[in-house]
């Protein structure tokens, strides 16, 4: 398998640390506001990587933490004369509701960085006591960019270019740097803001530390992945590698992912920018199913644009896997033993798969593998009528539902109908019945049955089962 890594700009082959295990880390939103498309692109790419790693036999521990202290949450909630918590836990229940719709899986541990303050003062004391980080006079803990060797390997940056770039853009109350390459691990709070205690000032945490420590506590000193959007390399990820291999000296993180940015009207998709489309508004318009299968159908290092030309070919394309499952499925309803000719039509199709595989094994290239998928769903549709037998088609079935999900893309009806739901259908179509709208009354059974629920008409009443 092979994975493109930003750290060395070459496809690697994946060598886990620890055989059969991936550990991996994903940056997480910033909690503040609905999350946009853009955002939703990592969560999307990732959610699929884990899901390979899964369908190939490793065991996946994810990890993708909620920046829940951060400026931009501060501010909202003044504006709202709510505290940031507030904020904060607002938006996550939101985050995950979307989630939840775009089939993105709940991560073996969401950590949130206001609940891992005392970590986060115990890495910054070690890289004091390294000599790679100082207090400033007013409280500030800054790192000493200069002392590790390794600065700017990520983003192949080189240091003197960083330095030349960040003289001009110096600004004010950052003379007390010895550097001013040097970045922040803790300041002191501002007036009306959240703060902890620590033994350099009150205040809180700086960004980039949060993830160092969340990832040693959930993973390890070591992990397999560690991604997140391209915007992240410089200085986040940069600047995490820094912390954490000063603090632990080892190797951090063997392989850097980084997915393109999702564009609009070709500028990038921000919320500083205003110029974004939140997941919320497209599941008014969309199942989040098209949007997930949009994101798919492009490389995640390849710049995408969003469009609504886009989002309609998505629905229409998303809506040809369904109807072939569909189909595939009515007809494995009915019974019937493979053929000879069927089973060597069978092998034919474990073709795609492996096309599937092929694609997925290059750097999760999701394109071609839903290309393989549509293969599959032509050779279905030519091969499948009235005559197949049931074991085919639902071998059939079984192959594409199985090679979707591997791509998170639920194409059969996902939500389980609930049993007051369908008491609240019987008693509809009992008062149909009675209103001699047996149109109604059918149709009814029909829907049910679609679902799964079978319905028994018994001297006792009305009798249901789920099949
Ligand atoms: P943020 O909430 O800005 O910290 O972003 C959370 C995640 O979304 C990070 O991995 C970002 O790199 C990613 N991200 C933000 N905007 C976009 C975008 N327009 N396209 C792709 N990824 C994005
Ligand atoms: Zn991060």
């Amino acid at each position: 398998m092979k994975v493109y890594n930003t750290l060395t700009r070459r496809k690697e082959e994946f060598v886990p640390i620890e055989e059969g295990k991936v550990r991996m880390y994903v940056c997480g939103p910033t909690v503040y506001n609905l999350i946009h498309i853009g955002n939703a692109r990592p969560m999307i790419i990732f959610d699929t990587v884990r899901r390979y790693f899964e369908y190939k036999g490793y065991e996946v521990n994810y990890v993708s933490n909620f920046t829940d202290v951060d400026d931009k949450i501060i501010r909202k909630a003044i504006e709202e004369g709510i505290s940031s918590e507030e904020v904060s836990t607002r938006y996550i229940e939101e985050c995950r509701k979307d989630m939840k719709g775009m089939n993105v899986r709940a991560a073996t541990t969401h950590p949130q960085a206001t609940l891992e303050i005392d970590g986060m003062i115990e890495m910054i004391q070690t890289l004091i006591d390294k000599g790679y980080a100082y207090v400033a006079q007013d409280g500030t803990v800054y790192f000493r960019v200069k002392r590790f060797s390794g600065y700017g390997k990520l983003s192949h940056k080189n240091l003197d270019d960083l330095q030349s770039g960040f003289r001009s853009l110096q600004v004010s109350g950052e003379e007390q740097k010895e550097d001013p390459l040097d970045f922040v691990l803790w300041k002191p709070k501002k007036e009306g803001e959240p703060y902890w205690e620590s033994p350099w000032c009150q205040g809180r945490p700086g960004w980039h530390i949060e993830c160092s420590v969340m990832s040693r506590k959930y993973l390890g000193e070591q992990i397999d992945i560690h991604a997140g959007g391209e915007d992240l390399i410089f200085p986040h990820h940069e600047n995490e590698i820094a912390q954490s291999e000063a603090c632990n000296g080892k190797e951090f993180a063997r392989y850097w992912m980084h997915n393109a940015f999702l564009n609009i009207d070709n500028h990038k998709m921000s919320k500083s920018l205003g110029n974004f489309r939140t997941v919320r508004e497209i599941s008014e318009q969309y199942d989040l199913q098209v949007l997930r299968f949009f994101m798919l159908n492009a490389h995640y290092r390849s710049p995408l644009n969003f469009s609504a030309e886009l989002m309609e070919a998505s629905k229409n394309a998303l809506g040809r896997i369904v109807e072939c499952e569909e189909r595939l499925t009515d007809r494995a309803g009915t019974g019937g033993a493979l053929t000879e000719e069927e089973g060597r039509l069978l092998k034919e199709a474990e073709g795609y798969t492996c096309a599937f595989e092929k694609a997925m094994d290059d750097d999760f290239n999701t394109a071609d593998a839903l290309a393989a998928v549509f293969d599959l769903v032509r050779f279905s549709n030519s091969h499948v009528n009235e005559t197949s037998s049931a074991a085919f088609a639902g071998a059939l079935s079984g192959q594409l539902l199985k090679l979707c999900d591997v791509l998170g893309l639920q194409i059969q009806p996902a939500k389980e109908i609930l049993d007051q739901e369908i008491e609240a259908l019987i008693e509809e179509r009992q008062a149909a019945r009675k209103a001699r709208d047996f149109a109604r009354a059918d149709e009814i059974r029909d829907e049910l049955q679609k679902k799964g629920i079978y319905l028994k008409d018994t001297r006792e009443g009305v009798k249901w089962q789920r099949i």
